[in-house]
C-alpha cells in the first residue's frame, strides 16, 4: 500500500497510523500526519512528572472539602480502564471515590464479571442506572435512524448519569481516564487543560439531544433518565471534570497487562477487533464498530492497529493485514441487533447506506462473513443468566 493512500481509492489516510479522512474530527499536517499521531509525539516530550504534581494537588484539594462525604465520582464500565483509575485513586493516592455505571444493559458475561471484581478489590461504593429492556430494544432501533449507530443511549447515558449523581450527591469532581488527546484527534496533549465540557458526550458520541429521539414509540418521560443537569446546576455546584490520562502518561497496552496479573481482569473476544480488550463489557461493541465501517469505511481493527502503529508494535504492513481481515466481518451481534428491532437486514443496510460518508457514498464496500461462533454469548447477561436459571427447578423443590 503506498503512504497515504489505502483501501478506499481516492480517501486520503495518514502517512503514519493509516487512519483514513473519514474519520471525525481527523486533521493532518503538512506531511499527512493527523493530530492523533502528533499527540502521540507530544507525550513524549512533556514533563509527566510536574503534571502527576498537578494531579496530586486537584487530588488533595477534593479530599479536603469532600469532608466526610465521598472525595469524587468515578464513571466505571468494568473495563480495563476502570480498573486503571480505580488503583490511581484508591491504591496510589488514597481517594475515596463513589463508582457510578451507567448500564446499557448490554453486559457481556465477562464483562459482568470485570464489573462486579472490580468493586469488590478496591472496595467501592457503586450505583448503577439500568434502563429497561424494552426502552433499550426502542432507543436501539431509533439510534440506527438518528445516528448511524447502535449506541446512543449508552453515549447519552455514559455522559448523563455520572453528571446527574454529581448534582444529587454534592459530589463536584468527575474523573475520566483515557486523554481527549489520545487517540480521537480533537485535541492535543499541548493545548491548556480546557474547562470541562459537560455536553462532551453529547457533542461527540450521541450527537443528538434526548428531545431528539422522541417519536411514536419513545416518549418524553421514556428519555429523562439521558438528561444532563442544566450548565446553572453544574456551575452553580461547581462541577469539574478531569481525565487521568492528561496528568499521567497513558499506556494502553502496559496498563490493560497490569490490571490483568494485578487485580484479575479479563478479556473476552471481540468481535471486529484483533484485542480482547476494548469495550469487553458490552455484548454489542461489534454493532457499534461494524456500522462504524459501513459509514465510514473503518472499524476497530484500523483504530486499534493505528494505535500499535503509534507504539511501534506494529508496521504499516502488518496494520493493513489486520484491518483487511477485521474491520468488514458482519459481526454476530447484527443477529441479535435484527430481533429486538424487528429490522430486515435489508432495511439496516439501507438505513447505513443513507448515513454513509459523502466522500465514500458510491464505493462497494465489501462485507464477509464470519466464520465461527463467537467465543462468549452474543446475549445480553441478565437475559442469559435469567434463561439458564428459569429452566432449572426451583431449588426449594429439589429439597423435597
Ligand atoms: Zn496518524
Amino acid at each position: 500500500m503506498k503512504v497515504g493512500e489505502g483501501f478506499i481509492p481516492g480517501i486520503k489516510y495518514c502517512t503514519r497510523c493509516c487512519m483514513p479522512e473519514t474519520q471525525e474530527g481527523i486533521s493532518f499536517d503538512a506531511l499527512g500526519i493527523c493530530k492523533a499521531c502528533q499527540s502521540s509525539e507530544q507525550k513524549m516530550h512533556i514533563n509527566w512528572k510536574e503534571r502527576e504534581g498537578l494531579l496530586a494537588e486537584i487530588l488533595a484539594d477534593a479530599k479536603l472539602r469532600a469532608g466526610n462525604g465521598y472525595d469524587c465520582i468515578l464513571p466505571i464500565s468494568g473495563g480495563k480502564d476502570s480498573f486503571f483509575q480505580a488503583h490511581v485513586l484508591t491504591q496510589v493516592y488514597g481517594m475515596k471515590p463513589l463508582a457510578v455505571t451507567f448500564s446499557h444493559n448490554w453486559f457481556s458475561e465477562t464483562g459482568y464479571y470485570n464489573l462486579q471484581r472490580c468493586l469488590e478489590v478496591f472496595h467501592m461504593d457503586h450505583i448503577m442506572f439500568t434502563p429497561n429492556r424494552k426502552l433499550v430494544n426502542n432507543l436501539a432501533k431509533k439510534s440506527v435512524e438518528m445516528i448511524g449507530d447502535t449506541c446512543w443511549h449508552c453515549h447519552a447515558g455514559v455522559g448523563a448519569f455520572p453528571l446527574q449523581i454529581a448534582c444529587k450527591f454534592n459530589i463536584p469532581l468527575l474523573i475520566y481516564g483515557e486523554s481527549i488527546a489520545e487517540s480521537s484527534g480533537r485535541a492535543s496533549y499541548f493545548d491548556p487543560v480546557t474547562k470541562y465540557d459537560r455536553e462532551y458526550f453529547t457533542k461527540v458520541s450521541a450527537k443528538v439531544s434526548p428531545d431528539d429521539m422522541v417519536c411514536e414509540y419513545l416518549s418524553k418521560r421514556d428519555l429523562y433518565p439521558f438528561e444532563i443537569p442544566s450548565a446553572e446546576e453544574c456551575e452553580s455546584k461547581n462541577i469539574q471534570g478531569i481525565h487521568l490520562g492528561d496528568y499521567i502518561f497513558w499506556d494502553e497496552e502496559r496498563q490493560t497487562e497490569f490490571v490483568k496479573r494485578e487485580y484479575g481482569w479479563r478479556e473476552t473476544e471481540m468481535e471486529g477487533a484483533y484485542k480482547g480488550y476494548k469495550s469487553v463489557e458490552c455484548i454489542m461493541a461489534g454493532m457499534h464498530d461494524f456500522t462504524c465501517y459501513l459509514k465510514r469505511g473503518f472499524g476497530r481493527a484500523s483504530m486499534q492497529a493505528a494505535t500499535d502503529i503509534r507504539q511501534g508494535l506494529l508496521t504499516r504492513e502488518e496494520a493493513w493485514q489486520l484491518v483487511e481481515e477485521f474491520d468488514c466481518v458482519r459481526p454476530e451481534a447484527l443477529d441479535y441487533f435484527l430481533e429486538i428491532t424487528g429490522m430486515s437486514e435489508q432495511e439496516f443496510h439501507e438505513i447505513m447506506k443513507k448515513k454513509r460518508h459523502e466522500k465514500i457514498k458510491d464505493y462497494e464496500l465489501v462485507v464477509k462473513k464470519k466464520h465461527h461462533k463467537n467465543t462468549e454469548r452474543i446475549k445480553p447477561f441478565a437475559e442469559y443468566m435469567i434463561e439458564k436459571n428459569i429452566n432449572q427447578p426451583d431449588p426449594r423443590e429439589r429439597n423435597e
